[in-house]
């Protein structure tokens, strides 16, 4: 599998300084968790993981194995394997879903090694139908008039069609109802394996009772301040994080 490093990120937006120092290793075969209170900084580091412009790295370092990732435009960083599943994911008119994840596929398998059309919809059809979506879904816009639950599900389909080697997925289960978070859950614990890294940022423990991560970290103005295992996520749903900040000394 590989390895994301992050060392001593700093992050600003608009010259104010959001990431303080972040310190993250997510490898393959590994799931990690990050929660925190809003504001702390959680999506904007997985802004910076994909090269959002807004985002200013100060310093500190992004590397997939031997790759520096800050030096990779956007496109390079999927191509390399980096997946982000976007808190927001906009609409984009005139394309249907099918044809953006055919070439997104494509551009990742390079030139040369584009997969055959038969094979193609063979294999998004298998997936469709493991992530219980209407086959209709295909030849829509894409995110066009997309539910929540469908935008979301629509994220897993193109995370299972592109095989990314690591995923950040941010607020993957924002809005979400039992069934469609069901779904999404069924389709990230299908992706777990040796070959597959995952980063998932979430407000709510709720998620975790169906993945199960194998490292929970709490971050907070800006820095991951505690790391654990599962457990942690339950002390965090059970107590809120009033007990992180006192064990830190940290004012709101
Ligand atoms: P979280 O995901 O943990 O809720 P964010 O990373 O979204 O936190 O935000 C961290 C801080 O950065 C907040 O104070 C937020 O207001 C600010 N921020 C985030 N995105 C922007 C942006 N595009 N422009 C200006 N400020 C931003
Ligand atoms: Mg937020
Ligand atoms: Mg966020």
């Amino acid at each position: 599998g590989s390895t994301l490093t992050i060392k001593e990120l700093h992050v600003e937006i608009d010259g104010k300084e959001i990431l303080k120092g972040v310190n993250l290793e997510v490898k393959g075969g590994e799931i990690h968790a990050i929660m925190g209170p809003n504001g702390t900084g959680k999506s904007t580091l997985s802004s910076a993981i994909m090269g959002h412009p807004k985002y200013e790295v100060t310093s500190g370092s992004i590397a997939l194995d031997e790759q520096d990732v800050l030096e990779m435009e956007v496109d390079e960083r999927a191509r390399a394997g980096l997946f982000l599943a976007m808190q927001y994911p906009s609409e984009i008119n005139g394309v249907t879903n099918a044809d953006f994840l055919r070439s997104a596929l494509n551009a990742k398998l390079g030139e040369g090694n584009e997969i055959s059309l038969m094979k193609f919809i063979r294999t998004m059809d298998k997936q469709m139908d493991f992530l219980e979506m209407d086959q209709d879904m295909a030849q829509r816009y894409l995110n066009e008039g997309f539910s929540g639950g469908e935008k979301k599900r629509n994220e897993i389909l193109q995370l299972m069609m592109l095989q990314p080697k690591i995923a950040i997925l941010d607020e993957i289960d924002s809005g979400l109802d039992i069934d469609a978070l069901k779904v999404v859950s069924k389709g990230i614990n299908e992706m777990r394996g040796e070959e597959f890294g995952c980063l998932i940022i979430t407000h709510y423990q709720r998620l975790l009772d169906y993945i199960t991560p194998d490292f929970v970290h709490v971050m907070m103005q800006g820095r991951i301040v505690k790391s654990g295992g599962p457990e942690l996520a339950q002390r965090l749903e059970a107590e809120g994080y009033d007990w992180i900040k006192q064990e830190l000394g940290i004012e709101d």
